[in-house]
């Protein structure tokens, strides 16, 4: 996965591509480079590393002259990050540079004829054949050339391609990797994200599989596959252009753990209308409702563990049966899924290329889908029957928070949506539960206002060498996360255990000092858990509990305890997973590791 820029106007692309690509680094940033249309004709510059090595090679562009380009961050699929695995890839001639996102799946068998027709192959990436394509199908038209190209290739792909020949226009397509266009004012835009354009424009396309975009600096043209032109909506993106930046703050995750309550807000209020909840956008008939047999919920890291949640609040409020799995899993097994089958799919991005797969698997054996997705009109967004937006707004840290707690909101509104539907839930109940969640945005400012307590008792742990994390039930769920935070920005091992399933095995690592984290935020289990703190603690853990205002004696039990206001115990995991977020992000500060990006990670998946 990557990002991919492009610009053609009357204003200098290279500055405007490596300004756009810094915001689309969170996508991939192993290597970066950029191909520019001057006097001279196509001008390729491209680095390993950072954007920063490239910038620092182009002058920030200024050593690049030309008013139309396209640009590339990459994360390594196919050969390792070097310069010359690096985007863009040119044909042999010169005459096509390429920048690609995605995996193109025949490559062997394609470069293997390319070579036997002498065609000399400079990269090990699998991207490189496209060019070569480009140049062995153009009979001088773009159009053509790219629909004989996208007949080969196999797999996923977004695509920026200049042509020596054409000095005033450029051309894109995608499938199954994302691309927008941005409509200027006597410029245009390509990108893998509206972020990556939203200081230069609001109005945009987006564009559908196989939909192939041909673009000067006065004009965009959109064609299908057969060539014909075709009319596309325009949208217009109402984020702000500071909602993509960092504001003041020292890393993205910490902004975004901060905007939690209004992104809360936002998802969770236009749904509340006169005391019901209202899902505009779920068109699935009451009868419908009522013939469900099974859902299943399917996704990906965090989002799975939403999907965890989801399965304790959808089985205790609405009394059907939930399967939760994560997606690369779940279409491999042959699932067991007919017409009484709904299958929930979350992702933010809504281009996890495992999540969209299992997604396919779904739909083709006859289920419907329900996907709760951040970014409007993507992929997931276009294959599903209905789907809930969360509105966390751009989200650029790598480690997920305001996505993660938008998910689980709209996991409860669904949940209590559903119950009602099918007679489950009383009506003090519903109402009870509707009111906390509309309470939840203050409680987790509530959580935020005290998290200089999380940065201390970081400050006393963040040389530990492995932590655990326990908790039964929903508590569990949240230990899952609070466990995937930790590890994936601060690089410390970790493990979320079912707090009773410890003494089975796992309990053996427990040594003199070992950091476990204890979530104990609901009722019904809570004794349970804090005789599983005992256990540990007599073997010597030090433990930091996680508990809710209503527990007053966890201290006695726990080294250090954060305490979370109090609400109706199927919300309290949007409540728990905030001092954890707070932790992991703390951790990591301290050990002063790349917070943002860390190793090995990129934001949206979109390879299998
Ligand atoms: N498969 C291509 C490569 O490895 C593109 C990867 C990407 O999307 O960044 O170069």
């Amino acid at each position: 996965m990557c990002g991919i820029v492009g610009y053609v106007g009357e204003k200098q692309a290279a500055p405007i591509l490596l300004e756009g690509l810094s915001k689309l680094e969170y996508r991939g940033y192993d290597s970066a480079g950029i191909a520019v249309f001057g006097t001279d004709g196509i001008t390729v510059s491209k680095a390993r590393g950072r954007l920063s090595v490239l910038s620092e090679k182009t002058e920030d562009g200024k050593a690049v002259p030309g008013v139309m380009g396209i640009g590339h961050t990459r994360w390594a699929t196919h050969g390792k990050p070097s310069d010359v695995n690096s985007h863009p890839h040119i044909s042999s001639s010169g005459r096509f540079a390429v920048v690609h996102n995605g995996i193109i799946e025949n490559y062997i068998s394609l470069k293997k004829k390319l070579q036997a027709k002498g065609v000399e192959f400079v990269s090990e990436t699998d991207t490189e054949v496209i060019a070569h394509l480009f140049e062995y199908y153009y009979n001088g038209d773009m159009i053509e050339t790219m629909i004989k190209v996208i007949h080969r290739i196999e797999g996923s792909y977004a695509l920026g391609v200049l042509c020596a020949d054409n000095p005033e226009e450029f051309i894109a397509v995608r499938k199954s990797s994302p691309m927008i266009v941005g409509l200027g004012e006597g410029e245009n835009f390509i990108a893998s994200d509206v972020t990556a354009i939203l200081k230069h424009t609001r109005t945009i396309h987006y564009l559908e599989d196989d939909e192939i975009v041909v673009l000067s600096k006065d004009c965009v043209k959109v064609y299908n596959i057969d060539k014909e032109e075709i009319k596309k909506d325009v949208f217009t993106v109402n984020w702000d252009v500071s909602a993509a930046e960092k504001g003041g703050y020292e890393h993205f995750m910490m902004k975004e753990i901060e905007e939690q309550p209004k992104a809360l807000r936002d998802t969770i209020s236009p749904r509340i209308k006169d005391g019901k909840v209202v899902l505009d956008q779920f068109s699935m008939s009451d009868d419908d409702l009522k013939k469900l047999k099974k859902i299943h919920i399917v996704a990906c890291g965090s989002a799975y563990h939403v999907g965890v949640v989801g399965k304790y609040v959808i089985e205790k409020l609405c009394r059907i049966p939930v399967e939760v799995e994560v997606a690369s899993e779940f279409r491999y097994h042959d699932p067991i899924i007919d017409a009484d089958t709904l299958t929930i799919v979350i992702s933010q991005s809504g281009e996890t290329a495992d999540t969209l797969a299992a997604l396919k698997e779904a739909k083709q054996r006859g289920s419907r889908i329900l996907s709760i997705v951040n970014v409007v009109g993507s992929a997931i967004a276009n294959a599903s029957d209905d789907v809930i937006y969360t509105w966390a707004g751009p989200e650029i840290a790598v480690a997920t928070t305001k996505a993660y707690s938008t998910q689980m909101a709209v996991i409860y509104l669904i949940a209590l949506y559903f119950a009602d539907k099918l007679d489950r839930i009383e009506k003090t109940e519903y109402n009870k539960i509707l009111s906390e969640i509309e309470s939840l945005p203050d409680k987790v400012s509530e959580i935020l206002s005290q998290k200089e307590d999380v940065q201390y008792f970081a400050s006393q742990f963040y040389n530990s060498k492995s932590i655990f994390f326990i908790g039964r039930n929903l508590d569990y769920a949240v230990a899952l996360e609070g466990s995937l935070k930790l590890k994936e920005i601060s690089y410390i091992h970790s493990e979320a255990y079912a707090a009773g399933e410890l003494k089975h095995g796992t309990i053996s690592l427990i040594e003199e000092g070992t950091l476990v984290v204890s979530l104990a935020t609901g009722t019904e289990l809570y004794e349970k858990t804090i005789s599983n703190v005992k256990e540990v603690k007599a073997r010597g853990a030090v433990v930091l509990g996680i508990t809710t205002t209503e527990h007053e004696h966890t201290e006695d039990v726990c080294d250090h305890v954060v305490k979370v206001p109090a609400t109706h115990p199927v919300l309290l995991p949007s409540l728990a997973v905030i001092p954890l977020q707070l932790f992991g992000y703390y951790v990591a500060s301290l050990k002063g590791c790349d917070i943002d990006k860390p190793r090995n990670l990129a934001k949206s998946v979109t390879v299998e």
